[in-house]
């Protein structure tokens, strides 16, 4: 059991005025696996109190203190990398060979990158007779999710520390414990008091007492699209900055020319990353209708290949899902898909054989897809793909847009400029050629439904900086 019973305020470990506690639950055995304290508005209060006050020196620190800070907490993450990678593990599901790569490995790279980004990024230039300063945008409250959950903290965190922001932490109460190692991670680096605050507890408390604050000055919400919506609602009451890491369906499209059988295996492992727990998941398989058979009997072939059970198995390569909510509206989904007329070429809603305990959802591929299906148009966020038959490039633009969102997506061609002049045509963030590697450096966020504003690299910092002209 990892027992957390106090928050983090003001350089302090202290006590919540609400003695509850949230329960963490381990996502393969069910077992309540840890805890939480369960903060209030007054925590949020002061939480708030202690970064606007920390805010008057930290933001007027040097580039160097803080790129120095930044480098110590990326020692501090990889020290504390396995226990990390463990944890997540147990929370989320994510098997541990991944989570080792992902869950632990990513966080430190990301707060290494800002450390190297701060110290050149040009904060003051010269436009004709002004002078441009790019200055920290105040108090910011991070509102972070389960799926990835010390990666999506860092993604805010980095930025805003080496921006010279500060700010109040809120994590996700299903996956928080990671979010807790950081805070022990970030008292050893010295961090100044007030500059980092964390405040786990209930969204609709804490996570909207934040977004309500007239001392925070800017939300950064990475979640669902239904919560993103809300909070932008309740910010916009102080006109506060919000940026929004939200939902995707996306669509990974293989050209005629495409190598199937890469294609197919590069879409169902991005689909089935995290027991598809990922927003940027390739969920719709847009295959030519010439090619359609071949492709839909590819995909639910490797789709029953993926072994599915205990995440510290070397075997595994599909864990459980985070919750049994979680689990019961992925099947949910399954259910809807049959019902409303697709063919179920692998997989079900019924537990996976012999895994009657643990969050498990097997592995499943849908065929003869249509547009307006609920499992085409609704984020799923489970091991399910769908696979879509198009007639021509045209008929798949239009498919592979037709969606509130638009996070990510692929191409796939024998060609590589064919398939950059399709990418082109998507209306997403980020679209994969070919299988293109994940960059940390690139820019990460939503068109449409899927959000506002850009995380990583240098478009990232910039979310945390407000610009001032001085004429001379
Ligand atoms: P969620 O919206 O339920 O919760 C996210 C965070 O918001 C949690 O900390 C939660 O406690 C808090 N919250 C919930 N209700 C709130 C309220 N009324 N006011 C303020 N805060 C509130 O999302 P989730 O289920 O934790 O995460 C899954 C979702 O996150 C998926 O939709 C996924 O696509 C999305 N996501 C997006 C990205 C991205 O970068 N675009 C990355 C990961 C996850």
């Amino acid at each position: 059991m990892k027992i957390y019973d106090r928050l983090y305020i003001d350089g302090q470990w202290t006590a919540s005025s609400d003695p509850g506690f949230i329960d963490v639950t381990n996502a393969s055995s069910e077992q309540v696996m840890g805890r939480v304290p369960c903060a209030t508005a007054a925590e949020v209060d002061r939480a708030v109190a202690a970064a606007r006050t920390a805010f008057a020196s930290w933001s007027t620190t040097t580039v160097e203190r803080r790129e120095a800070l930044l480098r110590r907490l990326h020692e501090g993450l990889l020290e504390r990398c396995d226990e990390i990678a463990d944890t997540v593990t147990k929370e989320v599901g994510m098997p541990i060979k991944l989570s080792r790569r992902i869950q632990a490995g990513l966080p430190a790279m990301v707060m290494e990158s800002y450390a190297r980004l701060i110290a050149n990024y040009p904060l003051e230039e010269r436009l004709g007779n002004s002078l441009l300063l790019r200055e920290p945008v105040g108090v910011v409250a991070c509102i972070t999710p389960w799926n990835y959950p010390l990666h999506q903290i860092v993604a805010k965190l980095a930025p805003a520390l080496a921006a010279g922001c500060t700010l109040v932490l809120k994590p996700s109460s299903q996956a928080p414990l990671s979010a807790f190692i950081l805070a022990e991670i970030i008292e050893q680096a010295g961090l100044p008091p007030g500059v980092f605050n964390l405040v786990s507890g209930r969204g609709a408390v804490v996570g909207e007492a934040l977004a309500l604050h007239p001392e925070v000055d800017m939300v950064s919400f990475t979640g669902s699209t239904a919560t993103g919506k809300r909070l932008t609602v309740l910010a916009a009451e102080t006109v506060k900055r919000v940026s929004l890491e939200l939902g995707g369906k996306s669509a990974s499209v293989i050209l005629d020319d495409a190598d199937l059988r890469v294609a197919v295996k590069g879409t169902l492992g991005a689909c089935y990353l995290n027991s598809g727990q990922t927003c940027s998941a390739l969920t719709r398989m847009l295959v030519p209708a010439s090619l359609y058979e071949q492709a839909a009997s590819l995909a639910a072939e490797m789709g029953r290949g993926f072994v599915v059970g205990d995440p510290f198995s070397d075997q595994t390569r599909l864990g459980p899902l985070v919750s049994a909510a979680q689990r019961e509206r992925v099947r949910n989904h399954i259910r809807k898909g049959i019902e409303e007329g697709a063919e179920l070429l692998t997989g079900g809603p019924m537990a996976p054989e012999g895994l009657d305990k643990g969050y498990y959802v097997q592995p499943t591929v849908f065929g003869q897809v249509d547009s307006q299906m609920t499992i085409a148009r609704e984020e799923i966020f489970g091991p399910v793909l769908s696979v879509i038959p198009y007639r021509d490039e045209d008929d798949a633009a239009a498919i592979a847009n037709d969606s509130i969102y638009g996070l990510a997506g692929a191409v796939w061609s024998g060609d590589d400029e064919r398939a950059l002049s399709f990418g082109r045509r998507m209306r997403t963030g980020q679209v994969d050629i070919n299988g293109g590697q994940f960059n940390i450096l690139a820019p990460f966020g939503g068109y449409k439904q899927s959000g506002k504003g850009r995380e990583l690299g240098k478009f990232g910092l910039e979310e945390f900086l407000e610009i001032k002209s001085l004429q001379m």
